[in-house]
């Protein structure tokens, strides 16, 4: 039986979430027996545009981006955005609360004309996607699952509660009552916590759960001290994109 064609591709992005995929370890090999790789800039040289599954990393950034990823959505039967730029639009979305002319300036200096720039938006804003697999960086166990369900025809089960629900399992202590704040009870669950695990807090970076309680994670921050914009650029780090961070 022929196997599906999978090919990857990167926008705007620190490629990390790719890193995650080359990175599969033992892992790698199930996939690697599963599926053909096609394109795969970063882990090797070949290139080919006749593929099934095309995996879209990072963000959209300039308007000729446009047409490069009409391109691959036209080529691939399913498209999968891999990683938090891609399915958020994520932390390069920073730069959609500047002036761009500012940003274009700040990066590239005396050079800033030659270079193109937009409003950063995920590439659903562009094209359909038809599954999204979240995170940044992803993470490699969820990414394995997803391949699975996808060559099975089903649909990849991701969760739709609040990180909050993975940290008490996990037994932390909520950061809150430690002095800190965290993006949490708003934040899709799928990574069991690992950050508030690890000693940190949530950042957001699963993007919002379907309805989150957005007036309610607005109070508890600010009832931690938090102010108005402090607490819109909690927002924004992950979910610039979005409604709530207008
Ligand atoms: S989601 Fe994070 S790790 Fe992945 S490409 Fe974007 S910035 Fe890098
Ligand atoms: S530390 Fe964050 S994720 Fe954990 S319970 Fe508290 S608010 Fe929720
Ligand atoms: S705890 Fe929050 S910031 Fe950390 S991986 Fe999970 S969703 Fe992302």
């Amino acid at each position: 039986m022929k196997k599906p064609r999978v090919a990857f591709f990167d926008f705007a992005s620190c490629e990390g979430c790719q890193l995650q995929v080359v990175n599969l370890e033992e892992d790698l090999l199930q996939v690697l027996e599963a599926v053909d790789v096609v394109c795969f800039r970063e882990a090797m040289k070949e290139h080919s545009d006749d593929y099934d599954i095309a995996f879209v990393e990072g963000s959209i950034t300039r308007r000729s981006d446009e047409a490069r990823l009409k391109e691959i959505r036209k080529n691939a039967k399913v498209l999968v955005a891999l990683g938090s730029c891609a399915t958020l639009g994520g932390i390069n979305c920073i730069k959609n609360f500047q002036e761009l002319d500012y940003v274009r300036k700040f990066v590239y200096g005396e050079k800033a004309s030659n270079y193109e720039t937009y409003a950063t938006r995920p590439p659903k804003a562009v094209v359909p996607v038809d599954f999204e697999i979240h995170g940044c960086p992803i993470n490699r166990k969820e990414f394995t699952m997803v391949v699975k369900a996808l060559l099975l025809g089903k649909k990849p089960e991701v969760p739709n509660y609040p990180v909050c629900v993975e940290c008490k399992m996990a037994g932390n202590i909520c950061v809150f009552e430690l002095g800190m704040t965290c993006m949490g009870p708003v934040t899709r669950a799928g990574c069991a916590a690992c950050c508030v695990t690890e000693g940190s807090i949530c950042w957001g970076c699963r993007g919002l759960v379907d309805d989150p309680n957005v007036d309610s994670e607005r109070e508890i921050l600010a009832t931690h001290g938090l102010s108005v914009n402090d607490i819109l650029n909690k927002f924004r780090l992950y979910t610039g994109f979005s409604e709530v961070a207008k």
